[in-house]
Protein backbone atom coordinates (compact mmCIF):
# COMPACT_ATOMS: atom_id res chain seq x y z
CA UNK A 1 0.00 0.00 0.00
CA UNK A 2 1.45 3.18 -1.05
CA UNK A 3 1.72 6.23 1.07
CA UNK A 4 -1.82 7.78 0.61
CA UNK A 5 -1.64 6.82 -3.11
CA UNK A 6 -4.20 4.42 -3.57
CA UNK A 7 -8.29 5.63 -2.94
CA UNK A 8 -10.30 2.47 -1.22
CA UNK A 9 -13.77 2.49 -1.95
CA UNK A 10 -15.07 -0.21 0.40
CA UNK A 11 -18.61 -1.39 2.16
CA UNK A 12 -18.40 -3.18 5.34
CA UNK A 13 -21.18 -5.76 6.13
CA UNK A 14 -21.19 -7.23 9.02
CA UNK A 15 -24.05 -8.33 12.34
CA UNK A 16 -23.96 -6.05 15.44
CA UNK A 17 -21.33 -6.65 17.45
CA UNK A 18 -18.99 -8.23 14.71
CA UNK A 19 -16.05 -5.97 15.11
CA UNK A 20 -17.32 -3.68 11.96
CA UNK A 21 -16.93 -0.15 14.34
CA UNK A 22 -13.33 -1.08 15.55
CA UNK A 23 -12.28 -2.15 11.89
CA UNK A 24 -13.77 0.70 10.43
CA UNK A 25 -12.14 2.85 13.04
CA UNK A 26 -8.74 1.35 11.93
CA UNK A 27 -9.19 2.19 8.23
CA UNK A 28 -10.32 5.91 9.30
CA UNK A 29 -6.98 6.65 11.04
CA UNK A 30 -4.63 4.87 9.26
CA UNK A 31 -5.72 4.87 5.78
CA UNK A 32 -7.04 8.30 5.91
CA UNK A 33 -10.57 7.23 4.46
CA UNK A 34 -13.74 8.16 5.74
CA UNK A 35 -16.11 5.52 7.17
CA UNK A 36 -19.75 6.98 6.04
CA UNK A 37 -22.77 5.78 8.02
CA UNK A 38 -26.49 6.15 7.34
CA UNK A 39 -26.62 7.31 10.87
CA UNK A 40 -23.56 9.51 11.17
CA UNK A 41 -24.86 11.08 8.10
CA UNK A 42 -28.43 11.54 9.33
CA UNK A 43 -27.20 13.04 12.16
CA UNK A 44 -24.91 15.96 9.98
CA UNK A 45 -27.43 16.46 8.14
CA UNK A 46 -30.07 17.34 10.63
CA UNK A 47 -27.58 18.84 12.50
CA UNK A 48 -26.96 21.43 9.59
CA UNK A 49 -30.99 21.87 9.55
CA UNK A 50 -30.61 20.93 5.47
CA UNK A 51 -33.77 20.14 3.70
CA UNK A 52 -32.77 16.66 3.72
CA UNK A 53 -32.33 16.56 7.22
CA UNK A 54 -35.40 18.09 8.37
CA UNK A 55 -36.93 15.78 5.79
CA UNK A 56 -35.33 12.87 7.60
CA UNK A 57 -35.71 14.00 10.68
CA UNK A 58 -39.89 14.49 10.63
CA UNK A 59 -39.25 10.65 9.81
CA UNK A 60 -37.24 9.51 12.80
CA UNK A 61 -39.16 11.54 15.26
CA UNK A 62 -42.47 9.62 13.99
CA UNK A 63 -40.12 6.45 14.27
CA UNK A 64 -40.93 5.41 10.90
CA UNK A 65 -37.63 4.04 8.80
CA UNK A 66 -36.12 7.23 6.49
CA UNK A 67 -37.47 6.48 2.64
CA UNK A 68 -35.00 5.03 0.23
CA UNK A 69 -34.66 8.14 -1.45
CA UNK A 70 -33.79 10.33 1.29
CA UNK A 71 -31.41 8.83 2.47
CA UNK A 72 -29.69 7.60 -0.76
CA UNK A 73 -29.92 11.93 -1.65
CA UNK A 74 -28.07 11.80 1.42
CA UNK A 75 -25.30 9.66 0.81
CA UNK A 76 -24.70 10.87 -2.82
CA UNK A 77 -23.93 14.23 -1.35
CA UNK A 78 -21.86 13.05 0.85
CA UNK A 79 -19.68 10.95 -1.78
CA UNK A 80 -19.35 14.11 -3.93
CA UNK A 81 -17.56 15.67 -1.55
CA UNK A 82 -14.06 16.17 -2.96
CA UNK A 83 -12.25 14.85 0.30
CA UNK A 84 -13.96 12.12 0.28
CA UNK A 85 -13.63 11.47 -3.36
CA UNK A 86 -9.48 11.88 -3.12
CA UNK A 87 -9.09 9.98 0.10
CA UNK A 88 -11.93 7.14 -0.42
CA UNK A 89 -14.56 5.55 1.68
CA UNK A 90 -15.84 2.98 3.72
CA UNK A 91 -19.83 2.68 3.80
CA UNK A 92 -21.41 1.00 6.90
CA UNK A 93 -24.86 0.06 7.31
CA UNK A 94 -25.24 0.99 3.36
CA UNK A 95 -26.55 -0.13 1.15
CA UNK A 96 -29.34 -2.23 2.87
CA UNK A 97 -31.57 -3.09 0.10
CA UNK A 98 -30.99 -4.02 -3.55
CA UNK A 99 -32.66 -0.78 -4.64
CA UNK A 100 -29.98 1.34 -2.48
CA UNK A 101 -27.28 -0.92 -4.11
CA UNK A 102 -28.53 0.01 -7.24
CA UNK A 103 -28.77 3.32 -6.72
CA UNK A 104 -25.09 3.74 -5.50
CA UNK A 105 -23.94 2.05 -8.22
CA UNK A 106 -24.86 4.75 -10.57
CA UNK A 107 -23.82 6.95 -8.30
CA UNK A 108 -20.89 5.91 -7.85
CA UNK A 109 -20.67 5.40 -11.55
CA UNK A 110 -21.28 8.85 -12.46
CA UNK A 111 -18.31 9.61 -10.10
CA UNK A 112 -16.36 7.58 -12.18
CA UNK A 113 -15.39 5.51 -8.66
CA UNK A 114 -16.38 2.25 -9.02
CA UNK A 115 -16.58 -0.21 -5.96
CA UNK A 116 -13.30 -1.75 -4.96
CA UNK A 117 -14.38 -4.24 -2.52
CA UNK A 118 -17.44 -5.22 -0.36
CA UNK A 119 -16.28 -6.62 2.88
CA UNK A 120 -18.38 -9.34 4.84
CA UNK A 121 -17.73 -9.68 8.48
CA UNK A 122 -18.33 -13.16 9.33
CA UNK A 123 -18.36 -14.78 12.62
CA UNK A 124 -20.37 -17.99 14.32
CA UNK A 125 -23.32 -16.58 16.60
CA UNK A 126 -22.22 -18.15 19.35
CA UNK A 127 -18.83 -16.08 19.09
CA UNK A 128 -21.06 -13.23 19.05
CA UNK A 129 -23.22 -13.84 22.18
CA UNK A 130 -20.33 -14.50 24.12
CA UNK A 131 -18.55 -11.53 23.50
CA UNK A 132 -21.57 -9.12 23.75
CA UNK A 133 -22.69 -10.62 26.99
CA UNK A 134 -19.65 -9.32 28.46
CA UNK A 135 -20.68 -5.80 27.96
CA UNK A 136 -22.00 -4.14 30.82
CA UNK A 137 -24.42 -0.87 31.42
CA UNK A 138 -24.79 1.21 34.03
CA UNK A 139 -28.17 1.25 35.09
CA UNK A 140 -28.47 5.07 36.40
CA UNK A 141 -25.95 6.88 33.87
CA UNK A 142 -25.22 4.68 31.06
CA UNK A 143 -21.35 4.08 31.01
CA UNK A 144 -20.72 1.13 29.59
CA UNK A 145 -18.57 -1.66 30.48
CA UNK A 146 -16.92 -5.17 29.29
CA UNK A 147 -15.90 -7.26 31.91
CA UNK A 148 -13.19 -8.60 30.44
CA UNK A 149 -11.96 -5.63 28.71
CA UNK A 150 -13.03 -2.83 30.42
CA UNK A 151 -14.00 -3.99 33.71
CA UNK A 152 -15.31 -1.54 36.51
CA UNK A 153 -13.29 -1.09 39.29
CA UNK A 154 -15.63 -2.53 41.86
CA UNK A 155 -16.80 -5.18 40.82
CA UNK A 156 -20.69 -4.87 39.55
CA UNK A 157 -20.66 -0.89 40.22
CA UNK A 158 -20.44 2.24 37.72
CA UNK A 159 -17.07 3.70 38.25
CA UNK A 160 -19.07 7.33 37.89
CA UNK A 161 -21.90 6.86 40.02
CA UNK A 162 -21.82 3.64 41.87
CA UNK A 163 -24.83 2.76 40.53
CA UNK A 164 -25.55 -1.55 39.76
CA UNK A 165 -24.41 -2.49 36.38
CA UNK A 166 -26.19 -4.79 34.25
CA UNK A 167 -25.96 -6.88 30.96
CA UNK A 168 -28.06 -4.62 29.28
CA UNK A 169 -31.18 -6.13 27.53
CA UNK A 170 -30.05 -5.86 24.02
CA UNK A 171 -26.95 -8.08 24.89
CA UNK A 172 -28.91 -11.11 26.25
CA UNK A 173 -28.23 -13.96 24.55
CA UNK A 174 -31.84 -14.97 22.98
CA UNK A 175 -31.82 -10.95 21.77
CA UNK A 176 -28.41 -11.12 20.28
CA UNK A 177 -30.08 -14.37 18.36
CA UNK A 178 -32.53 -12.79 17.11
CA UNK A 179 -30.82 -9.77 16.07
CA UNK A 180 -28.55 -11.91 14.16
CA UNK A 181 -31.33 -13.76 12.37
CA UNK A 182 -32.85 -10.76 11.24
CA UNK A 183 -29.91 -9.43 10.44
CA UNK A 184 -28.53 -12.24 7.83
CA UNK A 185 -32.61 -12.38 6.69
CA UNK A 186 -32.17 -8.52 5.39
CA UNK A 187 -28.78 -8.39 4.24
CA UNK A 188 -28.93 -11.76 2.43
CA UNK A 189 -29.91 -9.77 -0.87
CA UNK A 190 -27.71 -7.43 -0.93
CA UNK A 191 -24.39 -9.93 -0.57
CA UNK A 192 -25.50 -12.24 -2.73
CA UNK A 193 -25.78 -9.03 -5.24
CA UNK A 194 -21.98 -8.24 -4.62
CA UNK A 195 -21.40 -12.11 -4.64
CA UNK A 196 -22.72 -12.35 -7.90
CA UNK A 197 -20.52 -8.95 -9.08
CA UNK A 198 -17.60 -10.51 -8.05
CA UNK A 199 -17.04 -8.07 -5.57
CA UNK A 200 -17.82 -9.86 -2.44
CA UNK A 201 -14.98 -11.16 0.06
CA UNK A 202 -16.14 -12.87 3.08
CA UNK A 203 -13.20 -12.67 6.09
CA UNK A 204 -13.13 -14.47 9.49
CA UNK A 205 -13.73 -12.04 12.09
CA UNK A 206 -13.62 -14.31 14.99
CA UNK A 207 -9.67 -13.56 15.43
CA UNK A 208 -7.89 -10.77 17.30
CA UNK A 209 -8.83 -6.55 15.89
CA UNK A 210 -5.16 -6.87 14.18
CA UNK A 211 -5.35 -10.11 12.51
CA UNK A 212 -8.62 -9.39 10.94
CA UNK A 213 -7.24 -5.71 10.02
CA UNK A 214 -4.45 -7.47 8.03
CA UNK A 215 -6.69 -10.25 6.40
CA UNK A 216 -8.86 -7.17 5.14
CA UNK A 217 -6.13 -5.86 3.36
CA UNK A 218 -5.17 -9.01 1.98
CA UNK A 219 -9.00 -9.35 0.81
CA UNK A 220 -8.42 -5.90 -0.83
CA UNK A 221 -5.74 -6.22 -3.02
ZN1 LIG B 1 -23.11 5.10 36.24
Amino acid sequence: MGLGSSTMRLIFIGPPGVGKGTQSALFASRMGIFTLSSGEIFRKEIEAQTDLGRLAQRYIQHGELVPNGVTIEMMAKRLREPEVRKKGFILDGFPRTIKQAEALEEILADLEMPLETVVSLEVNDQLIVDRLKDRLGCTKCGENYNSKSKPPTRDGFCDKCNSPLMVRSDDQPETIRERLRIFRENTADVVDYYDKAGLLKRVDSSRDPEQVYQDILTSIK
